[in-house]
């Protein structure tokens, strides 16, 4: 591979950040993805063999010591993404326990890692703990499920079982259910860490007020999750302000486990 725009990863995380806008998840500069990526995919790219500059991550992740990372820039629109992938991402590679990103290619305007690098690194090294083939982590702002933590609960279980009785095929993507944090101040080493807690035992994680963290083994299945469970948001505004006159049953969740071989998270289900 002579140019690292003609990767396949490249190619992908182009077309999900472009989908993401256009779902009207990123307006403006918000959202970002982390994609990590294994060393034999940038291996003989002459784009990627100096370190360019380095950058203080300010936390330690030691378990993230040398691993590579395709990310978006702090203040780059998603729209522009698929125009200029040079200008709005960046390949990084972590060392010092975590606490320098060596940028091997991209952020080629000066630009720097995207704000919610915290988050995202304590994320991935949190998923990796439980799914040791976890590779994206994401965060976007859609807007149902944005609207529907302003007016549902944030406890987690109930959260969770609002999600699964909104549309069938909620419980067969999200089994684990989702974590919920309530308002927090972005960008910062708390959410990280918060986010990363509840990314022990779920791939959704909800930001009250805020927009949800996503993880996943790659791309579709990340960008998937977010847009199932934003699905069954839009479903609950829909129909929350109506008589509910069905519903799906916990006796009808239990059939979906027994069907589909899943377990929904211990608890949850009456
Ligand atoms: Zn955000």
């Amino acid at each position: 591979m002579k140019n690292i725009l003609d990767a396949p990863f490249m190619a992908e995380m182009i077309r999900t950040a472009t989908e993401m806008y256009r779902h009207g998840w990123d307006e403006r500069n918000s959202g970002n993805i982390s994609l990590m990526l294994d060393e034999k995919e940038i291996a003989g790219c002459p784009d990627t063999e100096n370190v360019l500059r380095t950058v203080p991550t300010g936390f330690t992740v030691p378990e993230l010591d040398g691993k590579v990372f395709l990310v978006t820039g702090t203040g780059k629109y998603f729209k522009n993404v698929q125009y200029a992938p040079e200008v709005n991402l960046g390949i990084v590679r972590l060392r010092d326990r975590g606490r320098q990103a060596d940028l091997l290619w991209g952020l080629s305007d000066g630009g720097l890692l995207t704000s919610e690098f915290p988050a995202h690194m304590m994320s991935h090294a949190a998923r990796l703990e439980t799914d040791p083939l976890n590779r994206v982590v994401m965060h976007s702002h859609p807007a149902n499920l944005l609207a529907m933590t302003f007016v549902h609960t944030l406890d987690e279980r109930a959260f969770t079982r609002t999600l699964w009785q909104m549309h069938t095929e909620s419980l067969l993507v999200f089994p684990e259910g989702v974590g919920v944090l309530p308002w927090m101040l972005c960008g910062t080493n708390e959410i990280g860490e918060a986010t990363a807690e509840k990314m022990k035992t779920t791939r959704l994680v909800v930001w009250g007020l805020h927009g949800i963290y996503g993880a996943g083994r790659n791309l579709d299945e990340t960008f998937g999750l977010i847009e199932a469970a934003e699905k069954a948001a839009e479903i609950y505004l829909k129909t929350a302000h109506l008589p509910r006159i069905n519903t799906i049953t916990d006796e009808q969740l239990h059939r979906l486990e027994q069907r589909f071989g899943i377990k929904a998270r211990e608890g949850y289900l009456d």
